[in-house]
Parts: structure tokens; C-alpha cells; sequence
């Protein structure tokens, strides 16, 4: 990164005119883990701060392979036709270890990557999957300031990376593919519940009849479940992301949503309590790192461990002295 003379004022400025060289550059600077970028990257975000929160923020989840870059590039091409600007962003904590398995290969969402009025960034790496969403989120404010109007964050079913992610958008949408029957089977409670919407992807060809059949079943079962705080009761849709078939109906429901929750007070509510959250969400992974990373607890942990391992002491009384260790400095 040859960012050792950032001017910020001046990275601020040209951002604030959707230059993406700028953006892209703001964004490595927030990715940065250098104490004196640290330190620039927060002027960065508070600079855009009075500049965000203009934006439209979704999230997109679903397994590998269901379709959801196909279906980022249908969605955000259908926005550009409308004249919106999209950025599309991504947690992926994963993507340390597997060098990047989402927006990572630069031959996804081709089309998208071209066009001026969209802007594209893989995952941060990172080791916890606080750090990379912390990113993630300083990233949104800084492409709101470049003026993207609708902000995409896409994130693998898999984790706490969703709960992370729902934490962090308007509007949280689940792709699913159409499975052989019991279409409740092998999907998780708490992502149900997270969802505004399900579309069933793929309903082309021979697998559209199916994808009719799960939506039935999918409605029928949403039925049982108590609506939110938002009130809001999830719609379930079909859509063929590769024949950009059912898009438009996507983003119709999408501005129901905003339309009704803005009219609720929820929208912005929603917002102020996904702040909160944030804020108490940094100070635990502050706290626990500064914990780990102190050097008598490091040095330490295992010796106790194992004295819990062997019975001669109980965790109680390790978790204390261990927690005592980090007030001597
Ligand atoms: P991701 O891993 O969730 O991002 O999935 P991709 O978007 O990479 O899609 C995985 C595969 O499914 C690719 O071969 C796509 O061409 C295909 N695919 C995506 N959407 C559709 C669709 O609507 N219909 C069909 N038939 N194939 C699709």
C-alpha cells in the first residue's frame, strides 16, 4: 500500500466527487491494519460520515453456487437502467483461508464490472469475523459518500457472517434453489427469521415447475412464523437470475418494504439500533483482542489451560487470574 503520505482532506474531496480510484483507495486504507492508516482511515469515516446513510443497503445470502453473483449482476444492471449507481461489497471472513472465495474471481458479475455506474470490492480478509464486517460497514459509509445509491452486500450461507451482514442492511433477501420436497429441511431457523424476502433462483427450464411448488410450500410455512418488529411478513418470489426473469417483481417488493417501513418509522429506527449494536459490538472485540493480546495472558493462557485440563484448578479461578493479568501493564 503506497498510502505513507495520504493527504485525507484531499482523498475526502475526491471521493465526495464518486471518483472510484479514490473510493478504492479510501476502502484499502479502512482494510489497512497500520496504526498510522488506523488512525487516518477513522478521520476518512467520519469526514463521509454527513455525507452517508442516503443509500439503500441489501443483503444478499445463499450456499455457493445458487446463483448469487448471477443475480447481483441481474439485480444491479436493472438498477443502472433505472439510473442508480451500485457498489456491491462482501463478508467473507472465510477468504483468508480460502483466498477469496466470494467477488474474488474477476470473471463474476462481468458485466457489471464494466459499467461506470457500478463499483466492485471482494471481501477484507481477516482473521475475526468482527474485523472484516467492521470494514465492511466503515466501506458503506464511504461509498455512500461517493453517492451510490443502492449498496449490496452479499455474504455466504454459512456462520454468523448473515447475522453480521443482516445487521448492516435495510433489507436482508435469502436465495434458494427449489430442493426435492420438504423445502424447510436443512435450512436454518434463525436465517428464516432474518429474511424479508425468499427468492427461489433457477426457475427456468425444467425447474420452474419446482420452484413454483417450493415457493407454495415456502409461503405456506412463513405463515407460522410471528411477524417481526417491522411487521413486515416475507414475501416469497421466483426469479431466473441467468434469464433476468422476475427481477423487476424483486426490486417492486423491495420498495414496498421501504416504502411501508419509512412510513413506520422502522427504516430509520432499524438504523439507529443497528448503530448501537455496532457500537457495543466494537467495544467486545476491542476488549477481547486487547485481552488475548495481552502479553501475560499470552504467555500464560496455556499454562492455565491445562492446569483447568488437569483438575488442579477450576475455570473460574483461571478466568480470574487470567482477567487480573491484564490490569498490571
Ligand atoms: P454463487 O456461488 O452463489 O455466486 O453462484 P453463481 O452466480 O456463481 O452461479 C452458480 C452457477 O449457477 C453458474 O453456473 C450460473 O450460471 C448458474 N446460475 C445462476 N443463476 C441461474 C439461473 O437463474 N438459472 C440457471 N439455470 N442457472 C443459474
Amino acid at each position: 500500500l503506497q498510502q505513507k503520505n495520504i493527504n485525507v482532506e484531499k482523498l475526502f474531496e475526491s471521493i465526495l466527487t464518486s471518483d472510484t480510484t479514490s473510493l478504492s483507495k479510501g476502502i484499502t486504507l479502512i482494510e489497512s491494519t497500520q496504526p498510522n492508516h488506523i488512525q487516518k482511515s477513522q478521520q476518512l469515516v467520519e469526514k463521509c460520515l454527513p455525507h452517508a446513510n442516503q443509500s439503500l443497503r441489501i443483503g444478499i445470502t445463499g450456499v455457493p453456487g445458487v446463483g448469487k453473483s448471477t443475480f447481483i449482476e441481474a439485480l444491479g444492471n436493472t438498477l443502472i437502467e433505472k439510473g442508480k449507481k451500485v457498489a456491491v461489497l462482501a463478508v467473507d471472513p472465510s477468504s483468508t483461508i480460502s483466498k477469496g472465495s466470494i467477488l474474488g474471481d474477476k470473471t463474476r458479475m462481468e458485466s457489471l464490472v464494466k459499467s461506470p455506474k457500478a463499483f466492485i470490492r471482494p471481501s477484507p480478509s481477516g482473521k475475526s469475523l468482527g474485523g472484516v464486517a467492521q470494514k465492511t460497514r466503515e466501506s458503506i459509509i464511504l461509498c455512500e459518500a461517493a453517492g451510490y445509491d443502492v449498496i449490496i452486500i452479499e455474504t455466504v450461507g454459512v456462520g454468523q457472517s448473515e447475522t453480521a451482514v443482516h445487521s448492516m442492511v435495510d433489507f436482508f433477501l435469502l436465495l434458494k434453489l427449489a430442493g426435492a420436497g420438504d423445502e424447510l429441511q436443512g435450512i436454518k431457523r434463525g436465517i428464516i427469521e432474518m429474511a424479508d424476502a425468499i427468492v427461489i433462483n433457477k426457475a427456468d427450464g425444467d425447474n420452474e415447475i419446482r420452484a413454483r411448488k417450493a415457493k407454495n410450500q415456502f409461503q405456506k410455512a412463513l405463515h407460522l412464523y410471528p411477524l417481526g418488529q417491522n411487521n413486515w411478513s416475507p414475501e416469497v418470489l421466483t426469479c431466473s437470475a441467468l434469464e433476468n426473469k422476475g427481477i423487476q417483481e424483486i426490486w417492486n417488493i423491495i420498495l414496498k418494504y421501504v416504502d411501508i417501513t419509512s412510513k413506520s418509522g422502522f427504516f430509520e429506527k432499524n438504523r439507529i439500533q443497528q448503530n448501537q449494536y455496532w457500537l457495543l459490538q466494537t467495544i467486545e472485540e476491542q476488549l477481547k483482542s486487547n485481552f488475548y493480546n495481552h502479553p501475560k495472558v499470552k504467555s500464560t493462557l496455556d499454562e492455565q489451560i491445562e492446569a483447568v485440563q488437569q483438575h488442579k484448578i477450576t475455570p473460574f479461578t483461571a478466568a480470574r487470574y487470567l482477567l487480573n493479568l491484564q490490569k498490571d501493564q
